[in-house]
């Protein structure tokens, strides 16, 4: 056997799985086609822990749960930013009181602390930037922010320094059952395994040992679009909490504060929505909102499929997660600890005597005092050698997010990993910059230096010979 556990897909779901497995003595590869993990959270470098007590199905809402508390649990231990900042879901007429109201008592039922139905005086205590115009909200004080590629990175580190070997640029295309495990094929390799554990979310085949090809469909719940707006910098009578507000049956407005101090607001709606129309809506929450406000717009398909853990197939050692859901990354720590139990129990898998949980350290110049920042310059002076001047960010920290284990290898991977590129200038005073550190440091020429995937080349070609880029 080339491996005791194969885990297909590098998302924040494999991550995770690969994190919790690295615990045993097994021995493990994540196949990923890409050049990085969790490509899939990259637009935006805030997402919310949801607590469960929105959601109507039960199995989400505990997941959720579960997930919330061992997300918080993992940042405390890899210092991931990590704010606990709370939730209003707000109430203007009789239809969203009733539903509110049944939010609460579900959550109740579901065992939910620090939930609670607020009135009018309350609201204006907790949030009195917000319009006076809410009769009632659903509080919880549990809902927080977090960098969510920092979490995926972090569980990916740790995994890999304890063992796991992720496998880029490796498309997995056939999965065939053997007698004893399985084979799967790569665009480059062929691997033996006793166990597969598969996060890849379209279709995939199985060729079953009796011939037969199963095609898995795509998944097939609601999607609608998610339009992202995010301001540059405080915003007039912005808010401190996540503030949700249901506008029709089809459209909802959620405002949140990002880990940077801008202001994060998803708009659902049905249609593909123009930034005019966007404000209009963001409007109703942020009414001091303009134009001039907005530094980016962005736009996703809205998925809310039920997740599933399908391990119909656990006794020839084989469990598929799918589904796509707008909470998948709260609840994918719970995912992993549910796949760890059944996995470790089904290969009778002990633990590792030498298992190191622990990231390893890095410096955020622009988190640090005056003095602690002069004292690491003093050591490397790459690190007074400012790279990103929106965000602050260092020469000495992209090398470093370039040389760590599972070091970022593309433009994408350094603005996820250290947040230059993600300031208001959008990268267009840094990107020429980290290319050519990008270049130096894995000695590729500044041609072949991608943005994400493959055929994503940044720099065609030389128009004159300069020694530079
Ligand atoms: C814009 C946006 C905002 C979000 N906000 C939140 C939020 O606020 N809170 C929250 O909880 N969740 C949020 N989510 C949801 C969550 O981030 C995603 O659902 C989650 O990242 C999905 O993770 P995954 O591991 O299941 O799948 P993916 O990240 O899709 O991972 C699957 C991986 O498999 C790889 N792959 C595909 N095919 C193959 C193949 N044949 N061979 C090898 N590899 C393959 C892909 O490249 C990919 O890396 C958000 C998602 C998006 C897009």
């Amino acid at each position: 056997m080339d491996y005791d556990v194969l885990i297909l897909g590098g998302g924040i779901v494999a991550c995770a799985v690969g994190y919790e497995l690295s615990k045993y003595n097994l021995n493990i590869a994540v196949i990923e086609k890409d050049y990085d993990v969790a490509d899939d959270i990259a637009v935006v470098n805030t997402a919310i822990v949801y607590d469960g007590s929105e959601t109507s199905n039960a199995l989400m809402a505990g997941l959720e749960n579960i997930g919330s508390e061992l997300i918080r649990e993992t940042c405390s231990k890899f210092n991931i930013p990590y704010r606990k900042i709370g939730s209003l879901r707000l109430s203007l007429d009789e239809k969203e009181d009733i539903k509110i109201r049944n939010m609460y008592s579900v959550a109740k039922d579901r065992g939910i602390l620090n939930v609670e139905l607020i009135d009018k005086q309350k609201i204006k205590e907790i949030e009195p930037e917000l319009v006076d115009e809410y009769d009632s909200a659903l509080y919880s004080k549990n809902t927080a922010i977090i960098a969510p590629y920092d979490l995926a990175i972090a569980y990916a580190e740790v995994a890999s320094d304890n063992g796991v070997n992720f496998r880029f640029e490796e498309e997995v295309l056939t999965i065939k059952k053997i007698s004893k495990g399985f084979d799967v094929t790569t665009n480059k390799n062929k691997f033996k395994c006793k166990f597969v554990i598969n996060t890849i979310p379209d279709e995939i085949y199985i060729d079953e040992e009796d011939e037969v090809k199963e095609i898995i469909p795509e998944d097939n719940g609601v999607r609608k679009s998610m339009n992202y707006l995010f301001t540059e910098g405080k915003v007039e009578k912005s808010l401190s909490k996540i503030i949700t507000k249901v506008i029709d049956d089809d459209t909802f407005i959620i405002s949140s504060p990002m880990i940077n101090g801008d202001t994060m607001i998803c708009i659902k709606y049905t249609d593909k929505l123009n930034i005019d129309r966007g404000i209009e809506i963001t409007n109703l929450v942020l009414p001091k909102l303009k134009k001039c406000n907005v530094s980016d717009m962005v736009r996703e398909v809205y998925k809310k499929d039920e997740v599933l853990i399908d391990d119909s197939k656990i006794d020839s050692g084989y469990i598929r997660v799918t589904g796509k859901h707008y909470g998948k990354l709260t609840i994918a720590p719970a995912i992993a600890k549910s796949i760890k139990g059944r996995l470790v129990n089904s290969l009778n898998a002990s633990l590792k005597k030498n298992f190191i949980d622990k990231r390893r350290e890095s410096y955020r110049i622009r988190e640090m005092t005056r003095e602690d920042a002069n004292e690491i310059i003093k050591l490397d002076k790459r690190y007074g050698n400012i790279i990103c001047a929106c965000n602050n960010i260092s020469e000495g920290e992209i090398v470093d997010c370039i040389r760590r284990p599972l070091g970022a290898r593309t433009l994408e991977g350094v603005k996820k990993r250290t947040g230059a590129g993600f300031g208001s200038c959008h990268g267009s005073y840094c990107t020429r910059k980290i290319m050519s550190i990008l270049a130096r440091e894995m000695d590729k020429n500044i041609i072949d230096i991608v943005k994400d995937s493959n055929d994503s080349n940044i720099v065609y070609g030389r128009i004159k010979e300069f020694d530079e880029v």
